[in-house]
């Protein structure tokens, strides 16, 4: 469905959004923004959450104020982004985004297809671990480009952002440009709000919160969908994924966030334009990947991936080992790892891509262990070797950051040092920056029988206790372990106590 050229206007007295949820943060934004004669509204997430009752992530403002007022505005303010210019209002820890209304995305009939080079392909985005870097911007659009400030042409001034009749200009002529495949590649004309909420996804997601009034403005049956718990894209579906495959991502992730059914007719092209997501920006797709499986509801997006038929897109190995092996250990650990990952995330502990792509990718780098000779299994350079090949096949479409990588090598080399530990040198493995996801892997191995449940206990237990009482334990495994400690050699004729590596049968 397309926008109303005007908003139905629900005054505060006919929802439930109060002032007492919002962040005081967002309110100093939309109050400043207001007394300076601009308008100032919540726009996205947050109000969808808010009217779900749901506590937001973060809270993104659009104005017309153009990116040069709001930073006169704001002394904590930075603009980021090169093609559309956003400001980032600090307030410690928090950043509230605040973009200035654009206009419509949608592409006008006989738009000439582009064949040049996508402008946002580039290097992958270098996440900080623990903390997911999918974070603050609200725009997911603008966030490859946000990174980089350099060489920016100075801002439209209000004058030239806008014509005559208030209707935008285009910084130049070439502002908009679509690939042969519809998918946007430029966008950077301002506009007002009602073609604001052209270039937004979802119906739930384009709803404006005016802080003039604390009405809420809904141009396209938000407030309907939210309640009938609907995910409808604005607009031709199928127009609306061909200029930004990401989209179909969003919507899984949204279904599994929110709960909510994707209505019919947006969810029928998703089958057919899937592939689409190739031409994405693999550091992009690493972000939403993210997003997908550290927000909270990793356990339900990887289901609706799959329904939707979208993780062969993203993790092509993935959902091959897991069609082939379906209801098997590796897909047993995968769901109650992504469930454990849930929980923390339920509970506000910090989570690591690492430990997420270890579990991802778990069967994938087992059944490449398991293509080698069975004297090899135990070596730390196959584990190695095979962790790398399963990575690089990944790395197809996501662009895996190296420290995320070589953390997913570690945790699987620590797993036969942990299962077999060679006396006390062992103990050094407590320090190791990887212990703790390596150990969280072990567990959950060893919940799956994948791994020894003994040694499991041993390496709790061993954390729990004064120093001294650890080299106790540490000699008395050694003494019941035989004559010979020391680690596994390739080859080596040790008795076995329990299966190595990270092999998946
Ligand atoms: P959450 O923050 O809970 O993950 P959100 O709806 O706030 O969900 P963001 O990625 O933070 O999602 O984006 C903020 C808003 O920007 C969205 O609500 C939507 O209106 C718009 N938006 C973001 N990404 C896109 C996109 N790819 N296409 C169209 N609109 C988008
Ligand atoms: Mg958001």
């Amino acid at each position: 469905m397309a926008p109303a050229a005007k908003p139905r206007v629900i005054p505060r007295a006919e929802h439930t959004i109060s002032r007492s949820h919002i962040s005081p943060n967002a309110l100093r934004v939309l109050y400043r923004l207001k007394d300076a004669g601009f308008q100032g509204f919540l726009v996205g997430g947050c109000v969808r959450d808010l009217l779900l009752g749901m506590e937001p992530k973060d809270f993104d403002v659009a104005t017309d104020a153009l990116p040069d007022q709001v930073k006169r505005l704001f002394r904590n303010c930075r603009l980021v982004g090169r093609r559309f210019r956003l400001a980032h209002v600090f307030f410690g820890q928090e950043i509230i985004e605040v973009a200035t209304f654009r206009a419509a995305s949608a592409p006008s009939q006989g738009e000439e297809p582009l064949a040049d080079a996508d402008p946002e392909d580039g290097e992958a985005a270098e996440l900080d671990e623990p903390e997911l870097a999918t974070e603050s911007s609200g725009e997911a659009e603008d966030r490859d480009e946000a990174q980089d400030e350099a060489s920016e042409p100075a801002v439209a001034t209000r004058d030239r952002a806008f014509g005559r009749e208030g209707r935008p200009l285009l910084d130049d002529d070439s502002e908009r440009k679509f690939d042969e495949t519809g998918r946007i590649l430029r966008d950077n004309v301002y506009g007002t709000i009602d073609e604001d909420v052209w270039r937004r996804d979802f119906t739930a997601n384009s709803l404006y919160y005016n802080i003039a009034d604390f009405s809420i403005w809904d141009y396209v049956g938000g407030v309907e969908d939210i309640a009938a718990r609907r995910l409808r894209l604005i607009g031709d579906p199928e127009t609306r994924f061909r200029e930004d495959p990401v989209r179909m991502l969003r919507a899984a992730r949204f279904e599994a966030k929110l709960g909510f059914e994707i209505d019919p007719q947006t969810a029928e092209p998703i089958g057919p334009l899937r592939e689409l997501l190739g031409g994405v920006p693999p550091a992009r797709l690493f972000d939403e990947t993210l997003k997908l499986f550290l927000t909270g509801h990793g356990a339900k997006s990887l289901e609706a991936l799959r329904r939707r038929g979208l993780l062969a897109q993203l993790l092509p190995s993935v959902d091959s080992y897991l069609t082939q092996h379906s209801g098997g250990l590796v897909e047993r650990l995968l769901m109650k790892g992504l469930a454990n990952t849930d929980a923390r995330a339920a509970a506000g502990r910090p989570l690591t891509p690492t430990f997420l792509l270890a579990l991802l990718l778990y069967g994938p780098i087992a059944q490449i262990i398991e293509s080698m000779p069975p004297e090899k299994w135990h070596e730390i350079s196959a584990i190695v070797e095979a962790c790398d090949r399963a990575v690089r096949q990944a790395q197809a479409h996501l662009a895996i950051p190296r420290r995320f990588s070589l953390g997913l090598s570690e945790m699987f080399s620590l797993q036969p040092r942990f299962e077999h530990p060679s006396g006390r040198r062992s103990l050094r493995l407590l320090t190791h920056p990887r212990f703790r996801a390596a150990y969280d892997l072990l567990l959950l191995r060893a919940e799956l029988g994948l791994a020894s449940p003994e040694m499991a206990r041993w390496w709790t237990q061993v954390q729990e206790v004064p120093h001294e009482e650890q080299g106790r334990m540490a000699d008395a495994l050694a003494q019941a372990a035989g004559p010979r400690p020391g680690r596994p050699r390739p080859g080596g004729r040790r008795r076995r106590r329990g299966r190595r590596g990270p092999r998946a049968s």
